[in-house]
């Protein structure tokens, strides 16, 4: 912390000669980064605030709404009650790190070595800023998927590397699957590009990407030099017999992928704050390095918690999947029934929709709509667009919720009827 009289003296000093001709303070644009200037405010953060001022189900920011399981909790006190309290590991926790290498294996017969291969970050959305700031240079060029889970697009702006965009369209039939042109991707590789962003399952479309599809990617990859930067943490929320595959698992992809995962969705505690990156020694050093300056660590007790989760058996695993089925197969007819086309998730937990059976403008007024009016909160769809008019016709909806809480929002939808063209 700097001392506040400290820094008034230093600007003071500083702008001594121009203090009379300064402008207000509001209009000192100078004072930011032009980096920050080119995106806004998270719109899914945003819309958690609306819901709590209006009292709405909250549908819109993907966190569960229920208990994380018992067993970690007491790993978690226990980790306290040991006074594990000081700093961890700065690149992680010795005993969280080997389990990632562990359940690596276990899943996707992957040998990572937990001592040099792995940096355990402070959620996996630090692990992806991380990732990004340590290979991307100014200039250089980031592949991403569109419609994309939003944090990407101010991530690769941060780090200095401009995105991409390739097109994911959603099917015809809201039955089959988002899908993009081969033609259209081969276009977005260039010799500039240093990387593509890869999510899946994938927030938000729920679209899980197919081997032949990654094949075609890694080929990408391995023409243009390029580097995977995958991000796994729905690995385990999956549907209908769909197979999540990581990239680095596919011939030739070990040494160039990063991948990231997080304890957030998998175990229930978004709040915790812990997520990694494992990538090749190489690249794995760079990143421990701004890891280490951005962050320090992630929380050590919380670290030696997650080394218990990522022990909890297969059965575990089989269970959540499951109950978010369950969940998906409660929301989807109430969706539909309210005038809602969905489109059908195979992984992660959310639901994409189109909306034009509403008689709305836009998405942004749709949701506002819904958040004040009707008093449930989703995710309007232009803010997973670069464009935002290709995501004026959609909306998101969560539904990582208990059943209560799926309920009082299908009650709530009612109200939507009077709203249909
Ligand atoms: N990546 C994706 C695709 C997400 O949907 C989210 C959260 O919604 C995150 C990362 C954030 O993960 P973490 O809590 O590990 O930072």
């Amino acid at each position: 912390m700097v001392d506040a009289s400290l820094k008034s003296r230093k600007r003071s000093r500083t702008f001594s000669r121009k203090a009379s001709v300064s402008p207000p303070t509001s209009s000192r644009k100078h004072f930011l980064s032009d980096k920050v200037e080119h995106f806004t405010e998270s719109v899914i953060r945003e819309m958690t605030r609306q819901a709590m001022l209006h009292g709405a189900v909250n549908l819109a920011q993907g966190f569960p709404d229920f208990p994380a399981p018992l067993e970690i909790k007491q790993a978690a006190r226990q980790a306290v009650a040991a006074d594990l309290n000081q700093y961890a590991i700065t690149w992680g926790a010795k005993n969280l790190r080997h389990a990632i290498a562990r359940q690596m294996h276990a899943w996707q017969g992957i040998t990572v070595d937990p001592e040099k291969e792995i940096t355990v970050c402070c959620g996996s959305t630090e692990a992806m800023i991380s990732t990004l700031l340590a290979v991307c240079n100014t200039g250089d060029e980031v592949v991403i998927f569109e419609p994309f889970y939003e944090n990407y697009g101010p991530d690769s702006i941060l780090s200095g590397a401009r995105p991409r965009f390739v097109k994911l369209r959603p099917p015809k039939n809201s039955d089959e699957e988002w899908t993009f042109d081969e033609k259209e991707l081969r276009r977005a590789f260039h010799p500039q590009t240093k990387a593509i962003i890869l999510n899946t399952p994938n927030n938000p479309t729920g679209k899980v990407f197919a081997r032949a599809e990654l094949e075609l990617i890694r080929d990408l990859c391995l023409e243009y030099d390029v580097l995977a930067i995958t991000d796994e943490i729905y690995e385990h929320i999956l549907y209908d017999g769909a197979k999540h595959i990581s990239m680095a698992s596919l011939e030739g992809m070990s040494d160039r992928t990063v991948t990231i995962n997080g304890l957030s969705k998998t175990y229930s505690v978004t709040g915790w704050r812990v997520g990694w990156a494992v990538a090749p020694e190489n690249i794995s050093n760079a990143i421990r390095k701004v890891h280490d300056f951005l962050t320090v660590g992630a929380p050590a007790p919380l670290q030696e918690a997650g080394a218990a989760a990522l022990a909890l058996p297969a059965e575990y695993y089989a269970k959540l999947a499951e109950g978010y089925r369950v969940r998906r197969d409660h929301l989807m007819p109430v969706l539909n029934s309210a005038g809602f086309k969905c489109f059908r998730p195979r992984g992660a937990y959310y639901v994409m929709t189109e909306i034009s059976a509403f008689g709305f403008d836009d998405d942004v007024s749709f949701a506002r709509h819904l958040v004040q009016t009707v008093g449930v909160a989703t995710v309007p769809g232009s803010s997973f667009y670069r464009d935002p008019r290709d995501g004026a016709r959609q909306v998101r909806f969560a539904f990582c919720k208990k059943t209560e809480t799926l309920d009082e929002a299908a009650r709530r939808l009612h109200k939507l009827a009077d709203t249909r063209k």
